[in-house]
């Protein structure tokens, strides 16, 4: 039988099959080393989820200013939940941006649009 190793330390196991540790102490540092190895992993996704939608949005919005049927970027891995900062503008319209890129959804009829525009200096005031 293949005597099995502590997954913090990689010392032998001593005694019970399903042991996975030598004791209290390898198990909280193990999990403690995992944790801080799962925090890059949420930032990279976050990340590459961000540059996703700005290259989606830059292609889209070649003039600065764009309308298009929502599916048309969703399709291409478009995800509005990922987002930089918002503006709001007077009528209390909120685009969401990606960098220098916004976007807000809007309902004509049955059909989900988003209006796309680009960030302009007078915005951050
Ligand atoms: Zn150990």
């Amino acid at each position: 039988m293949k005597s099995k190793i502590c997954l913090a330390c990689e010392k032998e196991l001593q005694g019970r099959s399903d042991k996975r540790f030598c004791d209290v102490h390898c198990k909280s540092a193990y999990h403690y080393k995992k944790s801080i190895d799962e925090a890059p992993r949420f930032y990279n996704k976050v990340d590459n989820q961000l540059r996703l939608n700005r290259k989606i949005l830059k292609y889209y919005n070649k003039a600065g200013k764009a309308t298009l049927r929502a599916e048309t970027i969703l399709e291409l891995g478009f995800d509005p939940n990922f987002f930089t900062h918002y503006w709001k503008n007077k009528k209390g319209d909120v685009y969401l941006f990606v960098y220098e890129y916004g976007f807000l959804k809007r309902r004509e009829g049955n059909k989900e649009k988003y209006v796309l525009i680009k960030w302009q200096d007078y915005m951050s005031k």
